[in-house]
């Protein structure tokens, strides 16, 4: 499940724990924003990724233009440390 909840949102269950993902996912959507924030340099890409374990993630994508992204690409997580509390799982292109 993602978010994380303490209960099954399909059955109810309390029953849950915290289990490794593989650190893979394939492109589901994505928008290039260039409406200029604080702390992001535009353009920058804003995106919907599938894991093989089920879950859809929101994250950034890194390491690639807008303009070589494809819809069902295969992505790897990338790990940006923002501050010495915060690491924010992003994704890049798996080359080939
Ligand atoms: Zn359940």
């Amino acid at each position: 499940m993602w978010p994380v909840r303490a209960r099954c949102v399909e059955c109810f269950s309390s029953d849950v724990e915290w289990e490794a993902a593989s650190g893979r996912a394939e492109l589901y959507s994505f928008v290039v924003v260039h409406q200029p924030y604080p702390g992001f340099e535009e353009p920058y890409v804003l995106a919907t990724v599938q894991t093989p374990e089920g879950v859809r993630f929101n994250t950034s994508i890194v390491g690639a233009d807008a303009d070589e992204l494809t819809i069902g690409m295969q992505l790897a997580v990338v790990f940006d440390p923002v501050s010495d509390d915060v690491v924010v799982p992003k994704f890049q292109p798996v080359p080939g």
